[in-house]
Order: C-alpha cells, then sequence, then structure tokens
C-alpha cells in the first residue's frame, strides 16, 4: 500500500504528538505529553508503543519532547533528532534512551519511509519540520510544519511537493494583543521566531497549490478559536482543499496521503 497516515495525536502548547503510519510501521513526531497519556491516546486508535518504530523530535521545547525518556524506555523506542536539539534537551535523559541524529538538511530513511527535514525559524537550537514520501525522489509529499515563525522562501520550496500538510496556525493576531499573555510572551509568540499566526498559514497554503488535504496544528487555546482559523484558512484555500483542527484534548481527523503520480504508475 501505497499510503501515509497522519493522526495528530495531541496539538497544541500544552503537548504535541502526531502519529505517522506506513505499510506495517508507524512512528512520532515529538513527544510532548507524558507517557499515560501517549499509551491512552494510541490504545483508542488500537495501537501501543509496541507497534513504534521510533520517535523524531523537531526541538527541544518541552510541549514536545518531555514525554519522550519515559515512552521511549517503556517501550524500547530511539529517539530521533538534531545535535543541536539534544545538545539543549540532554538532561532530560538519563543516558538509558537510544538516542540517534539526524541533519536537519538532509533526507533519511526509515523502514521505507523517506523522512525530509528542513530547518525553519524558531527560538529552539536547531529545530526542524519535515517532508515525508514512500520513493526518495516522490513528486509528491506529506508535509508537517509547526513551530515556525515565519515564512521563509526555502520553506515554501521544502513544501512544494506536499499535497497533503500539517500546519501550524498558532494564533490571531488581534486576539494575541488583547489576550492575557505578558507583554514579552505576546512579543515572542507573535514575533519572527515564535509561532505562525492564522493569517500566515493562509499565505503559505496560498504558495502551495498543490495541497488538497490540510490539519490545522498547534492552536493556542488562549489566542485563538478553531473557528476562526478556519474562516481565515478557508478564505485563502481554494475551494477543494478540505480543512480540519487538530485537537488537543484527543486525536484528531486522519489526514491520508495517498500519491496519485504513484497509483497510476503502479496500475500502468
Ligand atoms: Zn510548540
Ligand atoms: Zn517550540
Amino acid at each position: 500500500m501505497m499510503e501515509i497516515r497522519l493522526t495528530p495525536l495531541a496539538s497544541g502548547s500544552k503537548g504535541n504528538a502526531t502519529l505517522i503510519q506506513w505499510q506495517n510501521n508507524c512512528l512520532l513526531i515529538d513527544c510532548g505529553p507524558n507517557a499515560k497519556t501517549l499509551d491512552a491516546r494510541l490504545d483508542d486508535l488500537g495501537l501501543t508503543g509496541a507497534d513504534l518504530t521510533a520517535i523524531i523530535v523537531t526541538h527541544e521545547h518541552s510541549d514536545h519532547i518531555n514525554g519522550a525518556p519515559v515512552f521511549a524506555r517503556r517501550h524500547n523506542l530511539p529517539i530521533y533528532m538534531s545535535r543541536g536539539t539534544y545538545m539543549a534537551a540532554s538532561h532530560k535523559f538519563n543516558g538509558q534512551e537510544s538516542i540517534a541524529f539526524f541533519d536537519i538538511h538532509s533526507s533519511f530513511e526509515l523502514e521505507g519511509l523517506h523522512i525530509h527535514p528542513f530547518p525553519v525559524p524558531h527560538d529552539a537550537r536547531e529545530n526542524c519540520a519535515f517532508t515525508f514520501s514512500l520513493e526518495k525522489d516522490a513528486d509528491e509529499h506529506l508535509g508537517y510544519l509547526t513551530d515556525c515563525g515565519h515564512i521563509t522562501p526555502h520553506i515554501v520550496e521544502a513544501l512544494q511537493a506536499c499535497t497533503h500538510l500539517a500546519l501550524e496556525a498558532n494564533h490571531c493576531p488581534k486576539m494575541l494583543q488583547v489576550g492575557p499573555y505578558p507583554a514579552q510572551l505576546k512579543k515572542r509568540v507573535g514575533g519572527d521566531y515564535g509561532h505562525l499566526a492564522n493569517e500566515q498559514a493562509a499565505a503559505l497554503l496560498q504558495a502551495l497549490p498543490q495541497v488538497e488535504d490540510v490539519r490545522l496544528m498547534h492552536l493556542s487555546e488562549q489566542n485563538n478559536a478553531p473557528e476562526k482559523a478556519l474562516e481565515i484558512i478557508r478564505q485563502a484555500a481554494d475551494a477543494h482543499v478540505n480543512i480540519s483542527v487538530a485537537w488537543q484534548d484527543k486525536p484528531s481527523d486522519v489526514l491520508i496521503y495517498n500519491p496519485k503520480k504513484a497509483l497510476l504508475k503502479q496500475a500502468s
């Protein structure tokens, strides 16, 4: 089967983890929630930690990595991250985990899944986002982008092949402005190394004409509302694009990437 399934298990500032499934394998992108929560979310989907191949981590912020040490030790899973992420987070590990490094500028493969990391501007040591494909040189990809302060030409290029995308829509700038965060935190979240606003996610989507299905990720509970994010991004997207929101407290709708061109190739 040529598909990759992406299911957000938890998304938002209280913890992020997203399940990627392909062939008979699965892995987690990020591991913010604690092991008990993650075990319960996997159980909701009929899976256990033992079904996983690995954890891949985008960066060292606690909402992405805090659950990783216990969860990885409990299920004997390797944790893949950049060297910079490890340097910033090494105090969270006790030496019993199996840590593997990837270069955020180079693709790597796990059990037939091609993982293409790329750097994004955010206030972490060496953070990244990913696209995925089942063929090395596939012309359609599945993308995952969160914790991104602003859109760069490199990001637009890295996501250009995406037909399916998990995309940060963190805040509404107006809600952030009048919201409860202290001034310093408002500046950080809304700044060039913070998080994507709904409008920035919408503008990125307009630069990615191949995208047909989107999960909006990492919505702020304080500074955004699902209806608000959906409204702004639906306005910007083509009418045929399917868009829904990923939740903090439960697994979200699955994003099923099933490259058409590869199917055509198989059929011919
Ligand atoms: Zn985050
Ligand atoms: Zn972050």
